[in-house]
């Protein structure tokens, strides 16, 4: 069932001590994309929860969210709408700032990416402290879209990104924690 599935997942992202500085631990999803069980079932995990949802686009956060929303949007046959690091995008973009811990980043979205109609998801591999998520929510707020839900392939629950989001009235989906 889903959680022999998740299972199975979990236990392929590596946790690596003192990756990119001392005091993180980071959670290598590598072996998880390499092993085609794991790639299938996150894929399989997602397209259950999201296939009655009536999505148009799922919208993808810069860089590793990108993988599992190119498969699932393809899996549900919707489209597929970027949020990318500053720069990146060539037309007119919405912007947002979010906190790191050394300074801060900024996301963008193109201003006509999103239409009234639509009813998204806004994906990323891992929810962390939320902040990323957070600036990609309030880019997507900028266009008329819907929101359903943020979702991901693991949430780091200490660090309090759900907390985040549930405050901002938005719903967050992890296949592991
Ligand atoms: P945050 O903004 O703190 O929620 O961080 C989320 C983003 O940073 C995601 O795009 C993750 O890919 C990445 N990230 C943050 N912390 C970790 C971690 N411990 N291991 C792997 N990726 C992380």
């Amino acid at each position: 069932a889903a959680d022999m599935r998740s299972n199975y997942i979990a236990r392929r992202i590596t946790p690596v001590e003192n990756f990119p500085k001392p005091g993180i631990r980071f959670r290598d999803i590598t072996p998880a994309l390499q092993d085609p069980r794991a790639l299938r079932n996150s894929i399989d995990l997602f397209a259950e929860r999201y296939d009655n949802m009536g999505l148009t686009q799922v919208v993808a956060v810069e860089a590793r969210g990108f993988i599992f929303s190119a498969a699932l949007a393809d899996r549900l046959g919707i489209g597929l709408t970027l949020i990318r690091k500053a720069g990146k995008l060539p037309r007119d973009v919405f912007s947002a700032s979010y906190m790191l811990e050394y300074g801060d980043d900024v996301l963008e979205l193109h201003k006509d990416a999103l239409k009234p109609r639509d009813k998204v998801i806004i994906m990323d591999d891992m929810l962390a402290t939320g902040g990323t998520i957070s600036a990609a929510v309030d880019l997507v707020r900028k266009t008329p879209a819907t929101i359903m839900e943020t979702a991901f392939v693991c949430e780091l629950l200490y660090l309090g990104g759900r907390k985040k989001l549930d405050q901002m009235g938005i719903n967050s989906y992890a296949i592991c924690a």
